[in-house]
This record gives C-alpha cells, structure tokens and sequence, in this order.
C-alpha cells in the first residue's frame, strides 16, 4: 500500500502537479465525529489538513453570540466551556423529524421542535438547522480543499451510510448545495472504503466492510463482479461505537475509585470521558495505561485518584460489544444468504477498528486476517476522493458502476390496506420495477396511490412514504382498466413513483423526499417486527383478502340486481339472494375469515340462478339479432 501523503492548506500547488484541462474535485467523509476531505494529485489520493495540521477535523460547530462561528478542533474544546452552543454529532440528525430523534443519545445543546416537526437547535445566536450546521462543516472542508488545490472544486462525492434513506440523503444533498458544493454523487462509505483499497483490482468476489466508528457501527456486504461493485446486504447499529468503549471505562474508574456520585458534577463527566477516550487509544498501542482524575474540585475525600488499566481489563469490559457487532454481521451474511468462507477480504473502517481485540474478534470472526493497511479513519474520504476524480471527469475511461441496495422494502397500498411490494429490501440500487394494476369500482375515474415502505403484509404496520393521485382514467367496468406504476430508485437512493393509464396515457408522478427519517434502529424493528408477526400478518392478509373478494361479489350482484333483478327474479327470489348479501355484509365487517367464506359461498350458491338467467338472457338477445345498442342500458350500469 503506498503511503498517503498529507497536503498543508494554503500551499501553492505545484504548477506542473496538473495540467489545464484537469478539473477540480474532492472527497468529503461527512462523519458523526470527525470529517475530512481528500483529492487525486499526481493519480495519488491526498488527505487535506487543516491549520492544525492534521486532517481530521471534529464534526463540531460553536455558533457565538456576536454572530460569528467556529468550525472543528476549536468548537470541539469549547464543548466543555459553552455545551449549549457548540453542536457536535448533528449527523444524527439529518433527515429526521423530532419523532424520529433518537432521545437516548444525549445532546449538550437544546432541540426545539418546528412547525414542521423538524428539529432545530437553539444557539445564542438564533435557531439553525441541522442541514445548516452541516453546511458548515462542508464550508469548512471546501475551503480546505480549495486552498490546497489552488482553485475553485467543480465537484465532490459526500459519502453516507449505506442505510442512509431518502431523507437523510437529501438533506445532505441540501447541506452540500448551501456550502456552494456541486455533488456529483452520493457513495456508501462501505463502497468508499473498498475503492480505496482498489479492491475493484483484484478478483471478482464477495467483501465485507466491517466499520466502527465513535457512535455507529456498521456492516456491509459487497459483491464485486464484471466491473461493478455491488452493496449486495447491509445492516448495524446506530448507538454503538467507540464512545460506548469510553463509558465502560468511565463507570470502571467511578468503581475503582469508588465515585458513588449519582450526579458528577459536569466538569468531572468531561474529565471523565476524556480521561477514558485517552486511555482506550493509548490502549491500542500498549499493554497498560495509567489514569489519574483530578477530583480537587469535587465533594469527596480524597483530591485525586490513580489507577492502572490492562489491556486485558479494557478487552473484558468490551468484549460484549464487539460480540453484538459480530451478531450484526452474522444476521447481515444470513440476508445475503452467504456465509464466512464465502467473504475473500474484510475492510477496517472507523477509529475503533484501531482497538486490537477488535480485530482480533472480527478476524476470528471471518476467519481471516482483517485489511488495516489504510488509516481506518481516512479511508473512506479517500475512496470518496478517487470516485470524485473519476466522475468529474478526469478519468474519461475509468468505468467502475456502484450500486447500492435499499435497506427496506418498496411498496403501494392495494385493497383492504395490503401491501404490494414492488422493490424488495436489499435490491440493488438503481432499481426499476413496473406493475400493472387496474380499478376496483366500475366507472373509477382516479386512483389513489400509496407508496410505503417496510416488510408487513399490512400498510398499517408499514411506513407511509407519500400519496399521490392518478386522474382522468376513462370510465370502465371494475378491473378493465389497465394502470402501470413503475418504482424507480436511482443511483442516490432517491424514489421516483409514476402511474400511467395505458390506453389514454393519462399519467402521475412523484419524487419521495419523506421528511421523516427513519433511525436504524427502527429499521431493525420493522425488520424483527416482519418476522415476529409472520403468522399473524398471513391471518390478517387471508381476512382482508377474503374482505376485497367478498365486496367485489357484493357490488356485482348488486349492480346485477339494478339492472336485471325486476325481469329475471320473483319477488321472494330476490329476498333470499337480499338476505345473503347482508348476511355477507355483516361477515365482512367481523374480523373471521371462516365466516366470510361461508357467507361468500352461500350468496355464490344463492344467486348461482340469477347469474345462470342473465347468461341466458343476453345470449337469447344477441342470438334474436338485436344490436349492440340495445344492450347500452345494461352496459351504462356498470
Ligand atoms: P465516525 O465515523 O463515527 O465519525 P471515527 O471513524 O472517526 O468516527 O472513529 C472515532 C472513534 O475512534 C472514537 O471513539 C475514537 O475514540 C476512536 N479511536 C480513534 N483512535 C483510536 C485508537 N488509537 N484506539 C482506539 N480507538 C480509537
Ligand atoms: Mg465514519
């Protein structure tokens, strides 16, 4: 692996490192806790620093009360002066509406709630947006790039989580259009990381990209093969990661020192914290590591504490965690229905992929030796930097497609609240499917179309992504029309809905941008909730089906009944065919669908005669030679 060189900001470029025509661009890893931007010189991924010289710059933006903002390291040291304005993993909150927040993630600084069920944070200096506070971190990244560089970028590639959904990517589409950036792609970081490592290189194949992070874990399965990279199955944990490691240390010290404070003071939270991440990376490089907490300022007996940590105490505390990682992957393997010895390499990405038992346990794991060659925290931004070299245009020939997967299912409401899938969980991005449908009532003239996403059979139990209506379908009898939806998902993740009619061409269409997102962890539940309520959902399908069925019969005969039941039927005929459909009727509206079988067949059986007569009748008509016209009646009461 050649090593990475680092550029200082602000260095003129060398005249000859490009020609004219080179365009301009950059990779963002637009982190949780850290972000960084890196570019192609020389056909060599670069990491950009900042004035601090190094290139990881905190995902922290301090709004002051003059107005004015600071963006990285110094934001992140005044967290612990000013919590209330400083704004620190605000990448949680992308895309989400405060119903979707994750509340038992703590935040220093205030959430209020918009009237768009939005969220907004309140600083000293206004209320802003958690698309704009990742504007400024953007800004940040760009002017970065941009000095080291020596022009203005033409365009970026911003890498996401692979289960980021629609939501979340657009809103980091807008935080990137209000920092003046053209994105000319959204890139999972899995695919990013396999980019870098140029495993597109090697032999075709199955990788997994196991990424742990400060706050998130996650992992990815990708499908390698003719050229194209493929997210073939993702899944992970988004309240899991490094700083879990540092409140296991945290809660080792309060023990050790025998801190049996209910409520520290929050200097000594900080201290805490800060001692424990410090110790956790110290441990990564050596067997023990020797913590001292300051406990002057604190109601207690002593004025400071001091112990030692091992290695192996640090591994015990952990090991837990990683094991519930290892789950993840395991359940992640199951849905792209491959196991261990299938996987040829396994990618480390994330800051704690640093800790040795980690690799350790992932290594035994996927019995095999995890790649670490490339910084875990950097790689991402330099698989992004490479893509973006690529698809501004500098690398006219290079041709690697990546396709992403949707982390749920795709699909529209049908009658009696079921749900038809059209594009199913994990497909492969982009995606198109198209469906034919057709109307349920005679003379239906529009359609409602529900588009929702989740694996139950019921669109109760799913989540509603948007509606739409299809207008001017020319009136026929029920299920004469012909109305095609096609499902598009494009290389974003963005949903795309459209209806047509076929015979007239009338047409609908819809962009899902949801304003909700939605929280891994919810896409766990709906996920557990599918298979948990399998048997039940079966049910409830049955009985709505047997429901539809059952009012389709209904409204025939009654139409039947209109236009036929005074010339075919004798009053007390008509009684007994009557009284079936409200016995029918009262089935329906029970919750058996024994008995809305039973009462579908004694209505079938009863009006068996009445259907038999009318057949007769129009064959009797049509053979006496009379014209079509004659029939208008009965056709205009369908
Ligand atoms: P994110 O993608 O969530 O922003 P990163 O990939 O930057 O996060 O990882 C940050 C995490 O990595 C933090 O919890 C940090 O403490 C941890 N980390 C960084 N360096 C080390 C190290 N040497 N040993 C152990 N953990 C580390
Ligand atoms: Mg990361």
């Amino acid at each position: 692996m050649a090593l990475l060189q680092i550029s200082e900001p602000g260095q003129s470029p060398d005249p000859h490192s490009h020609t004219p025509s080179r365009k301009l661009a950059a990779g963002i890893d637009l982190g949780t806790t850290h972000s960084l931007v890196a570019h192609v010189a020389d056909g060599k991924p670069v990491l950009t620093a900042g004035e601090d010289g190094a290139p990881l710059l905190p995902s922290a933006v301090q709004y002051c009360a003059d107005g004015t903002l600071t963006v990285g390291h110094q934001a992140q040291q005044n967290a612990i002066s000013d919590p209330a304005n400083t704004i620190t993993s605000v990448k949680r909150l992308m895309g989400k509406s405060m119903a979707d927040v994750d509340h038992s993630v703590h935040v220093t600084y205030q959430l209020i709630t918009a009237e768009s069920g939005m969220p907004l944070i309140r600083t000293c200096s206004g209320d802003v947006t958690p698309v704009e506070v990742s504007a400024e971190i953007l800004k940040t990244l760009k002017r970065r790039s941009e000095a080291a560089q020596g022009g203005e970028l033409q365009g970026v590639v911003i890498t996401v989580p692979a289960y980021f959904d629609d939501a979340q990517r657009q809103a980091t589409k807008d935080a990137a259009r209000l920092a003046g950036l053209n994105v000319l792609r959204l890139l999972n970081e899995p695919t990013a990381a396999a980019v870098a490592y140029g495993l597109e290189k090697g032999s075709e194949g199955i990788h997994a990209i196991y990424d742990l992070g400060g706050g998130t874990f996650d992992i990815s399965i990708l499908r390698f093969s003719r050229g194209i990279f493929e997210v073939i199955a993702t899944a992970g944990d988004t309240a899991l990661g490094g700083d879990d490691f540092d409140r296991l240390i945290v809660d080792w010290i309060s023990t050790q020192a025998g801190l049996a404070i209910a409520t520290p003071s929050a200097a000594l939270t900080a201290q805490l914290l800060s001692k424990a991440r410090a110790a956790k990376e110290a441990l990564s490089n050596q067997d023990a590591v020797t913590i001292t907490i300051d406990l002057s300022n604190e109601k207690s007996d002593s004025t400071s504490w001091q112990g030692t940590l091992q290695r192996q105490t640090f591994d015990a505390l952990i090991a837990p965690l990683i094991q519930r990682t290892l789950r993840a992957c395991r359940r992640t393997l199951r849905d792209a229905a491959i196991t261990t010895a299938d996987v040829l390499e396994v990618v480390m990405v994330g800051g704690s992929t640093r800790v040795p038992r980690v690799r350790q346990m992932v290594g035994e794991f996927f019995a095999k030796q995890p790649m670490v060659d490339i910084n875990p925290d950097q790689v991402v931004a330099i698989g992004a930097a490479i893509q973006a070299d690529t698809l501004v245009g500098n690398k006219p020939d290079a041709e690697i497609l990546l396709l992403d997967v949707t982390p749920l299912s795709l699909g529209l409401e049908t009658m009696g609240g079921l749900v038809e899938r059209l594009i199913p969980r994990n497909s492969t991005i982009p995606a198109s499917r198209a469906q034919e449908f057709t109307t349920f009532k005679d003379g239906q003239t529009a359609m409602a179309i529900h588009v929702v996403q989740g694996e139950r059979d019921l669109v109760d139990d799913c989540r509603s992504l948007a509606r739409f209506e299809l207008h001017n379908i020319p009136p026929m009898v029920a299920g004469a029309a012909k109305i095609r939806v096609t499902f598009q998902v494009d290389a974003d993740g963005l949903l795309h809905v459209s209806a047509q009619e076929q015979t007239t061409g009338a047409y609908s269409a819809i962009d899902v941008k949801p304003s909700y997102g939605l929280a891994e962890a919810e896409i766990e539940t709906m996920l557990r909730d599918s298979i948990t309520y399998a048997e039940e959902d079966m049910e409830s399908r049955r009985l709505k089906e047997r429901q539809v069925d059952a009012q389709r019969l209904i409204e025939a005969i009654e139409a039947a009944l209109d236009s036929d039941g005074d010339a075919l039927l004798a009053p007390n005929e008509r009684v007994v065919i009557e009284s079936a459909i409200a016995a029918l009727k009262q089935a329906i509206s029970g919750d058996s669908h024994h008995a809305i079988k039973i009462a579908t067949d004694t209505l079938e059986h009863d009006s068996a005669d009445f259907a038999a007569r009318r057949m007769d009748a129009s064959i009797k008509k049509a053979m006496a030679g009379h014209t079509i016209d004659e029939f208008s009646n009965d056709s205009a009461a369908r």
